[in-house]
């Protein structure tokens, strides 16, 4: 937990360009944004993964999901996004703190679609 990068980002430790915190939240602009807009959100409790919750994480995580569509709203989304959560090694997870990827942008986002459609 000590090394986590977004826990370091959380305390200030990391710079980063920040989108929203609260007492239990924060959003940052991804480093490497893959569409015109390319945002996470993270609880700031340290959460390795998904494959890592239990009942007790239910009340951040309703909170984390209550909010992704005022915060996509805010950084210029109103007609949608792709929400994206790696998961461990087959989910080619590459930073340990759960995080939600908000992705989104004009017509950006054909490359990212399943292969089938
Ligand atoms: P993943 O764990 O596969 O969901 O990906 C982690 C994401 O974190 C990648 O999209 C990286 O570009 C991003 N990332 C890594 N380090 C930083 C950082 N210091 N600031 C912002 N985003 C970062
Ligand atoms: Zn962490």
């Amino acid at each position: 937990m000590n090394d986590c990068i977004f826990c370091k980002i959380i305390a200030g430790e990391i710079p980063c360009k920040k989108v929203y915190e609260d007492d239990d939240l924060f959003a940052f602009h991804d480093i490497n944004p893959m569409a015109p807009v390319h945002f996470m959100v993270v609880p700031k409790q340290h959460i390795a993964s998904l494959a890592e919750t239990d009942a007790s994480h239910a009340p951040v995580l309703g909170k984390l999901f209550a909010k992704l569509g005022e915060l996509a709203k805010s950084q210029g989304l109103p007609d949608g996004f792709r929400t994206i959560i790696n998961t461990g090694r087959v989910g080619r997870q590459e930073v340990y703190h759960l995080h939600v990827h908000i992705v989104g942008g004009p017509d950006q986002l054909g490359h990212m679609l399943p292969r089938n459609k």
